[in-house]
């Protein structure tokens, strides 16, 4: 079922979170283990996150550089099909630009269609490290986001990449992209960062979910400032419970986010990383409690495939 109907069908807040796809080598049974507790919650959908490949260069006996291709999490589609298949629960694929021709997302789209998923979150995708942490576009692949949307939304009225085929299935996904209420990082100021938004949403996007923040008043003014321009899909806001003293450096070098003095000052306090997670499951359920008074369609947890302060959270809430 498409999220947007799971939305318009329910008149509370719904739970939702985000997984990992398994190291290369893992099993899928660590991943069912971090699903597993946080099923009684009923969570209406469980993202899967895409990462692409990477570029590692190894020393050769010669002093030479090897440049090896890895990728460490692959099966994004293949994780899909199999929670839908045990949990029953709807599976969103993450999609991105980056590493894919239009004729691969052309094709991985269509496994998706056979495989009954409903719903796709397209993104652009991270930079590379090898590229010194820029995005470098395919050359037949997308640059933003929103060429990814028109190819589905093209899909969607049943044209396809080669315009000669007449009379193409028209698939019927319902699309996800990002927001990012304290800006995405590359763009020069809030409000360029929300033209582009407003664009991927005036292409055919049918809901947002927002990049983690900890400070609620930093979503609220998104959420206004969205609607002032005239964003009105569904803004889902994007939750990560802290849980060790190293991420308040980590997560801000990563996603480009501030993390509030408040919250700081207490992890600070902290004598190990179990306080910290019991702080952060505490600033997690403070900021849940106020986002559903706030009344946001779904709460979206980034679990990263671990389920355990997730659930701590969701217990007081769910
Ligand atoms: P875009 O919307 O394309 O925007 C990228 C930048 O370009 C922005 O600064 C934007 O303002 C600017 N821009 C957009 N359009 C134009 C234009 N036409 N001209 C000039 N500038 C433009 N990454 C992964 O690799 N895998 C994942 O699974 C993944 N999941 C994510 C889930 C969520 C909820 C979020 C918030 C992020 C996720 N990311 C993931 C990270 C994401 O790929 C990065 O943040 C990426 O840098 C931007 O993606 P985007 O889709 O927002 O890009």
């Amino acid at each position: 079922m498409k999220i947007t109907d799971y939305i318009k069908k329910s008149n509370k807040t719904l739970f939702s979170f985000e997984i990992l796809p398994p190291l290369k080598g893992e099993s899928i049974q660590s991943l069912f283990k971090a699903i597993e507790p946080l099923m009684e919650f009923k969570p209406k959908f469980i993202d899967v996150t895409y990462h692409r490949e990477e570029f590692v260069y190894k020393k050769r006996e010669n002093g030479l550089l090897e440049r090896k291709v890895v990728r460490k999490r692959p099966g994004t589609v293949g994780i899909c099909a199999a929670i839908v298949n045990r949990f029953k629960v709807d599976a969103v694929p993450h999609i991105i630009c980056g590493g894919f021709s239009k004729e691969e997302t052309e094709n991985a789209l269509i496994d998706l269609h056979y495989l009954g998923v409903d719903n796709v979150l397209l993104l652009r995708g991270d930079g590379m490290k090898s590229e010194g942490g820029a995005f470098v576009a395919e050359t037949e692949g997308h640059s933003y986001a929103s060429e990814l949307i028109q190819q589905v939304v093209d899909m969607n009225h049943g044209k396809y990449l080669d315009d000669t085929l007449l009379n193409m299935h028209a698939t019927d996904f319902c699309i996800g992209i990002a927001g990012y209420p304290e800006k995405h990082f590359e763009s020069p100021n809030m409000k360029t960062d929300l033209k582009h938004l407003q664009k991927k949403v005036e292409l055919g996007s049918d809901y947002i979910v927002t990049q983690m923040f900890f400070d609620n008043q930093k979503f609220f003014e998104f959420v206004k400032t969205c609607r002032e321009a005239g964003i009105q899909v569904p803004i889902i806001p994007g939750l990560k419970p802290l849980t060790t003293k190293l991420q308040l450096t980590v997560l801000p070098s990563i996603f480009h986010i501030d993390l509030p003095e408040e919250l700081v000052s207490e992890v600070e306090k902290c004598k190990d990383n179990a306080a910290v997670k019991q702080v952060g499951i505490e600033w997690g359920i403070h900021q849940s409690k106020e986002l559903m008074k706030f009344g946001v369609p779904c709460l979206h947890y980034y679990s990263m495939s671990r389920s355990d302060a997730v659930k701590q959270i969701a217990k007081e809430l769910f």
